[in-house]
C-alpha cells in the first residue's frame, strides 16, 4: 500500500520545536511533507501575498521554506511544490506555541492555514498548544493527539466545508471535549508608551483578557485541562438575521 502524503505548515516558522514534533508524530502514519513560512508569521490570518512574487527554497528531502505566510504555504505548496506529486491526503497546521481559541482564530496564521486547505477541499485541522512564560514547552500530547485525529480523519473522511481547531492544554490531557468557539472578553484599548526620542508607541495584545463564562466553549475545556476539538465550518454566513436584514431599508 501507498504511504498517505500529509503536507504541514505553521505560523511560528521552519525552524520552530512545534513543526518538528508535528512532522515527527506523523512520520509514523504518512510520507511527511514540510512547507513552512521562512519567519515568524504568528498573527498574519489568513493573508495571502498578492503584490510580492513568492519564493521557496528546498531545505531537504521533502522540506520547504517559502517567503511568505502560512497561507502561502498552503497555496503553492499544492499548486507548485507537490504539484507533480499530486495532491496531500492531510494538512496538519501547528504545533503552534500557544493556544488558538475563541475569536483569537480570525487573527491565527495557524489556524487560516487549515481554512486554506479546507477551501481547496482538502482535509485539514489546526493544532496548537497551551504554553505558560516560565515553563518549557512539551509537545508531547499534541503530536500524540495529532496522530490520533490524523488516523481517524483519514479512516472516516472529513465532513464537507469543515475544518478541526485542536487546542492541547498544558498539563497531561484529561481527555477530549468537542467543544464550541468560545467569546473573549478584551479588557480594551493598547499600552502606550513613549520611546526615547519621546515618540508615543502602542502594544497591542500584551494584556491578558478573560473569557465568558461557557462549559462547553473550547476556552472551559483547557481550563478543565481537557483537549479541545472545535469543528470550524467554512461558510460564515449569520443565517439567523438573514431574515432580519431583510426588513431594513435598503432600497436603493
Ligand atoms: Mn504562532
Amino acid at each position: 500500500m501507498q504511504s498517505v502524503s500529509i503536507l504541514i505548515t505553521n505560523d511560528d516558522g521552519y525552524g520552530a520545536e512545534g513543526l518538528k514534533a508535528l512532522e515527527e508524530s506523523l512520520a509514523e502514519i504518512g510520507t511527511v511533507w514540510v512547507i513552512a513560512p521562512d519567519r515568524e508569521q504568528s498573527g498574519q490570518g489568513h493573508a495571502l501575498t498578492l503584490n510580492d512574487p513568492l519564493r521557496f527554497h528546498k531545505r531537504g528531502p521533502r522540506h520547504f521554506v517559502v517567503q511568505g505566510t502560512p497561507t502561502d504555504c498552503v497555496y503553492l505548496g499544492i499548486h507548485a511544490i507537490l504539484k507533480a506529486e499530486g495532491r496531500p491526503r492531510l494538512v496538519v497546521s501547528g504545533i503552534n506555541r500557544g493556544y488558538n481559541l475563541g475569536d483569537d482564530i480570525t487573527y491565527s496564521g495557524t489556524v487560516s492555514a487549515a481554512f486554506e486547505a479546507t477551501l481547496m477541499s482538502l482535509p485539514a485541522f489546526a493544532i496548537s498548544q497551551e504554553i505558560r512564560a516560565d515553563s518549557p514547552v512539551d509537545f508531547g500530547a499534541a503530536g500524540r493527539f495529532a496522530r490520533v485525529l490524523a488516523r481517524e480523519i483519514l479512516e472516516r473522511g472529513m465532513p464537507a466545508d469543515t475544518l478541526f481547531n485542536v487546542n492541547v492544554p498544558r498539563r497531561p490531557p484529561r481527555g477530549v471535549r468537542v467543544t464550541h468557539q468560545g467569546r473573549r472578553i478584551y479588557p480594551g484599548g493598547v499600552i502606550e508608551r513613549i520611546d526615547p526620542k519621546g515618540r508615543t508607541y502602542y502594544w497591542i495584545g500584551a494584556q491578558s483578557a478573560d473569557w465568558e463564562d461557557d462549559p462547553k466553549s473550547d476556552f472551559a475545556a483547557l481550563g478543565d485541562g481537557f483537549v479541545s476539538v472545535t469543528p470550524l465550518h467554512l461558510d460564515l454566513t449569520n443565517y439567523k438575521v438573514m431574515d432580519q436584514l431583510r426588513r431594513w431599508n435598503l432600497e436603493l
